[in-house]
């Protein structure tokens, strides 16, 4: 009876799809979600929750979170009249923006591997997805993109820059090519900015049709849920319509503000990182049987072809070591598997245990 109800009511989309999965890292050594791996001092943390005692959980939030908003014009020197949107985290904003697609223009297009909410998301809310291949090294596929481009007229193209999982740049001038190809939009999502230290920003005077996004969760505030969408203010205030009006909480916001006036300790972190970056990079090319890309972000992708993802994943497993498992996501994955720079202690944990497993 019930089974009935749900088949009439939901849509086949929902009906279909699983829910995201993710698993209970328990005490495990957490290697898999890119998240920084780093807590605050003592100090940082008391100063926190006295400027939280200020808050007032009996009022809504200030739904255009106007402190914040200016907190973050300042920090990231942005021009006054750079229009911003706030999310629950990135992913509430790439569904914002494919909420509003017309019907009669939905293709989302993305090139693949990359982030899988770009996909996910298209799925559920029945758009039509186009993921283009990258090549095998990983660059982007120009003529294939420009091919796709001309024939299914995207309204939108997510660009991950650097690109999840395989933690390359794309080249700028292939990316700004894309730009003036397309009638559609083009998102370049800098989440993991803080790692690659470069941006394409400039090009949101360049040209009108393109939106950038950030996020605080790479950065160090993956709890907080918080991405910004920057973009002309014409693109801004029609998705800010279908932003529901507190997403963004008084603690997050607050939290958001005083983070912000403590910068410096997150970037010294992702400095941190950065630098284990390359020592992680090196030890892994240094392993028998391991094939590993340089990264840009702060995670590094990497095969093991002898002897099977499957088997690794499930060994560093049994060792209480989470890592993503990539093979099976894309051919051009095929065993490899994605690990996310942690604390000097974290990665040797890691790396001892891959050197004990491939051998
Ligand atoms: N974009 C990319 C490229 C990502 O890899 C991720 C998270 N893995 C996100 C966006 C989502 O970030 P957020 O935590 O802000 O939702």
């Amino acid at each position: 009876m019930i089974k009935d109800q749900i088949k009439k009511i939901i849509k086949p989309a929902i009906l279909n799809a699983k829910a995201y999965h993710v698993p209970d890292s328990g005490n495990f050594i957490k290697l898999d979600a890119m998240e920084n791996p780093y807590v605050w001092p003592d100090e940082i943390k008391m100063a926190w929750s006295a400027y939280m005692a200020q808050v007032q959980l009996n009022r809504y939030p200030d739904a255009s979170a106007r402190e914040l908003r200016k907190k973050l014009g300042t920090t990231l020197n942005l021009p006054d009249d750079t229009a911003m949107m706030f999310g629950n985290g990135s992913d509430e904003l790439i569904q914002i923006i494919m909420l509003a697609l017309n019907k009669t223009s939905n293709v989302v297009m993305a090139p693949e591997p990359g982030f899988v909410m770009y996909r996910l998301l298209s799925s559920l809310l029945e758009l039509d997805y186009v993921g283009v291949p990258l090549n095998n090294d990983f660059s982007l596929d120009l003529p294939a993109m420009l091919k796709l481009i001309e024939e299914k007229q995207p309204a939108v193209i997510f660009i991950a820059w650097p690109n999840n999982p395989t933690g390359n740049m794309f080249e700028q001038e292939s990316i700004e090519t894309i730009i003036k190809a397309t009638a559609g939009l083009v998102v370049i999502d800098e989440a993991y900015h803080v790692f690659a230290q470069k941006s394409m920003m400039s090009c949101l005077q360049k040209y009108p049709n393109v939106l950038l996004m950030r996020t605080l969760s790479k950065l160090g505030l993956a709890g907080l849920r918080l991405g910004i969408l920057f973009g002309a203010n014409e693109w801004i205030s029609e998705f800010e319509k279908l932003r529901l009006p507190y997403n963004i909480g008084t603690l997050n916001q607050l939290s958001a503000n005083f983070i912000l006036q403590n910068i410096g300790l997150l970037e010294e972190q992702a400095e941190q990182i950065r630098n284990d970056r390359s020592f992680v990079f090196d030890a892994l090319i240094n392993i028998d049987g391991v094939e590993a890309w340089p990264s840009e972000a702060n995670f590094i992708l990497f095969r093991v072809a002898r002897k099977g993802a499957e088997y690794v994943h499930a060994e560093l497993l049994k060792h209480k070591i989470l890592i993503k498992n990539l093979h099976g996501a894309h051919p051009l994955l095929e065993n490899c598997l994605r690990v996310t720079i942690g604390t000097a202690e974290e990665n040797d944990a890691f790396l001892s245990k891959l050197k004990e497993i491939m051998n």
